[in-house]
């Protein structure tokens, strides 16, 4: 796939999307969710593509919205809770935005942007963003950590195992080896970990302690606290929950995974005083969500509940592993399209022959 993807963006996807293939492909479909994750605040320079690649620049935001409104049906997350849950039918080529993980920039610079076009989104919020202090990810704060580390081979006591910090590829892989195991405990003992690994690594400060400084960089890394929270929730957008702590949720014992489910539900519905009906998985794929989590979330209370792959139209919806198209920073137009329409996903499984299962009932 990855050879032939230069060629599906620069040729094949502009030429379908040019001739009206991939709309009319959608077809009678029922439903595409569409994922973000925040906008890249003005003044805040990238430094790293691959964290940095979930915001989508204003401009090309503008253009997401501005298409999909053309051309598809963009619908309100209260039509799709009736959708799930009384079967009420929704109007063709419907298309739900979403936006993952609350991060200070989805207030500041993409509500307003969505408000401008008149549009509604769900925004998947943590527990953390019911306290009044403004916090970080914490797997952010690990990325950080590991890329300011010296080279060398560190022994983490910790968790009996031996880090070798070589390059920016070495070190994002291992980035995600961490984020696995140190889901597997609760967020303060990841956060002693993390506190652990810096004085290891022999850095004066956390290297997150960087992102509060500055209004680009606190837009950037840090997440809503309950009063931007609150802001949000009145200017219309509907809340939903992405857990407490955004852990790998597969990784948990079962007592973990539920609490993280359950509680970011009820706290959250404390914290704005409105129902909180739908739930995005963190990471959202099938490595990190199993059908235990579909379980959990049903028996939690929720009323649907969201993957992170699998989407555009024709997928397989199931109500508590909906899936959605995560959109990237360095997705044209065309591929957006493509995604939306489905056509990237088939194609996807036709050459390589992986098949997303998303969902075992409707
Ligand atoms: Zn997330």
């Amino acid at each position: 796939m990855s050879l032939v993807s230069p060629l599906l963006k620069r040729v094949v996807y502009p030429f379908l999307a040019n001739a009206g293939y991939l709309r009319r492909r959608a077809g009678n479909s029922d439903l595409c969710v569409v994922t973000y994750h925040g906008v890249l605040p003005a003044g805040y320079e990238v430094t790293d593509p691959e964290q940095d690649g979930g915001l989508l620049s204003a401009e090309n935001l503008a253009r997401q919205l501005r298409l999909l409104k053309s051309q598809y049906r963009v619908v309100s997350p209260e039509d799709v809770l009736l959708w799930a849950t009384e079967d009420k039918q929704l109007p063709r080529k419907s298309v739900l935005l979403t936006c993952d993980d609350g991060l200070l920039n989805t207030l500041t610079d993409m509500a307003p942007i969505l408000r401008e076009e008149g549009l509604p989104c769900l925004f998947f919020v943590l527990g953390t963003s019911t306290t009044q202090s403004s916090q970080t990810l914490w797997y952010e704060e690990l990325y950080l950590l590991l890329l300011s580390a010296p080279r060398g081979t560190f022994f983490f006591d910790a968790l009996g195992m031996k880090m070798q910090m070589g390059d920016r590829k070495q070190r994002r892989i291992l980035w995600w080896s961490l984020v696995k195991k140190f889901s597997e405990r609760d967020q303060a003992e990841r956060a002693g970990y993390i506190e652990a690994a810096r004085i290891q690594f022999g850095l004066p400060e956390c290297p997150s302690a960087g992102c509060k400084n500055g209004d680009a960089n606190r837009r950037r890394f840090t997440l809503l606290n309950i009063n931007e929270l609150r802001q949000l929730a009145e200017q219309g957008m509907t809340i939903g929950a992405h857990t407490l702590n955004h852990p790998v949720l597969s990784r948990q014992t079962p007592e973990l995974a539920w609490r993280e489910i359950s509680e970011s539900r009820t706290i959250l519905e404390h914290a704005i005083g409105k129902p909180v009906w739908a739930l995005a998985y963190p990471f959202g794929d099938a490595e990190a969500v199993t059908s235990r989590e579909w379980k959990m979330a049903e028996q939690a209370g929720f009323q649907c509940a969201f993957m992170n792959v699998g989407g555009g139209f024709g997928a397989r919806l199931s109500r508590f592993a909906l899936p959605r198209v995560h959109v990237t920073a360095s997705m044209s137009l065309a591929e957006f399209e493509a995604h939306v329409s489905g056509f990237h996903r088939d194609l996807r499984a036709c050459l390589t022959g992986e098949r997303l299962y998303i969902g075992a009932s409707a």
